[in-house]
């Protein structure tokens, strides 16, 4: 039983560290970057933050790099 609750708990790290995914996020314009996009380089007002809450704070994704 104890083995089967450490393999979940292996499994719920594993695929919440994919589902966190860092983007950057434009405040202002409410688009969000991937972190190599030109778009997000040249960004003075952006910020890094998880892509979940960028999408919480109603940022869209970037038609560019697609966020
Ligand atoms: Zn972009």
């Amino acid at each position: 039983m104890k083995k089967i609750i450490i393999a979940l708990i292996i499994i719920i790290m594993t695929s919440s560290s994919v589902l966190a995914e860092t983007v950057v996020y434009n405040p202002n314009s409410k688009i969000y970057h991937k972190i190599y996009c030109h778009s997000a380089k040249i960004c003075k007002v952006c910020i890094k933050i998880d892509k979940q809450e960028a999408i919480r704070r109603g940022g869209r994704a970037c038609k560019r790099c697609g966020g």
